[in-house]
């Protein structure tokens, strides 16, 4: 019992929290939460991409405006914290570049899991130096209620699948695609994301035209 007191003591047990999050919703919070509690982790760090890799010529809005709302969404949690690593490092924002870098800070004596959607995790044969990665750490994927896991059972092999644990999360149907939307046809989004992201969106101008995303990532 002691000895298991003592590794659990040395190993830090921490989370990543991927996203692009265009804007950050409560199905991420409540996400980060859930898999803050049910794996132990000691923080959850929401790590928003620079450049999403896979959305090279998709623009999304500007990476200081999903920093922020990322910020006011999360100020009040205790246990979250945000990196703005992959915002900062040139060139897309690839999950094998931030992984390597905690692991070269905090090397073997770290439990770290990736967290992110189910849906993103699906493509992962696709992401860059994906055996190196799925090595390197584990994954935590977010899905919503009702969401069938056959395509990630059929698609990926097995040495992956038990790097990933699948998270079930208790909350409605939300997605950034349906609020910006819903702002851009005037629904509103109170109580889908926190009061002030639903502000920042109003005093900036956000997600009001569906053609209005300006740059590329940053
Ligand atoms: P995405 O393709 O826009 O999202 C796919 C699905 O996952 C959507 O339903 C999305 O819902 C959901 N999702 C995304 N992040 C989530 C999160 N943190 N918690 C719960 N659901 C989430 O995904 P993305 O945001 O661009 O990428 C997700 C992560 O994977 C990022 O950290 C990205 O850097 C990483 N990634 C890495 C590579 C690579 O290294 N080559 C390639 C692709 C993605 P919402 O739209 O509501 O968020």
């Amino acid at each position: 019992m002691a000895q298991w007191r003592e590794r659990w003591s040395l190993t830090r047990r921490i989370g990543i929290m991927g996203g692009t999050f265009d804007p950050i919703h409560y199905g991420h919070l409540i996400g980060a939460e859930e898999a803050r509690f049910r794996f132990g982790l000691e923080k959850v760090i929401f790590m928003p991409c620079g450049q999403p890799p896979h959305k090279k010529d998709y623009p999304v809005t500007p990476a200081r405006h999903r920093l922020a709302m990322v910020l006011l969404a999360t100020a009040s949690n205790p246990y979250f914290q945000v990196s703005t690593e992959e915002i900062e490092r040139p060139g897309p924002s690839y999950t094998i570049d931030t992984i390597r870098s905690y692991r070269e800070r905090f090397g073997e004596a770290l439990d770290l899991y990736f967290i992110t959607g189910a849906d993103a995790i699906l493509e992962i044969l696709t992401w860059k130096e994906n055996t190196e990665l799925i090595r390197l750490t584990r994954f935590i994927g977010i899905t919503r209620p009702g969401y069938d896991l056959t395509a990630l059972n059929q698609r990926l092999p097995p040495s992956y699948l038990e790097r990933i644990d699948i998270l079930e999360i208790p909350t409605i149907d939300i997605s950034s695609t349906q609020l910006r939307q819903r702002v851009c046809t005037g629904e509103p989004i109170r109580y889908l994301t926190p009061d002030p992201v639903r502000d920042y969106i109003a005093k900036e101008g956000l997600y009001r035209n569906a053609n209005q995303k300006t740059e590329v990532g940053r």
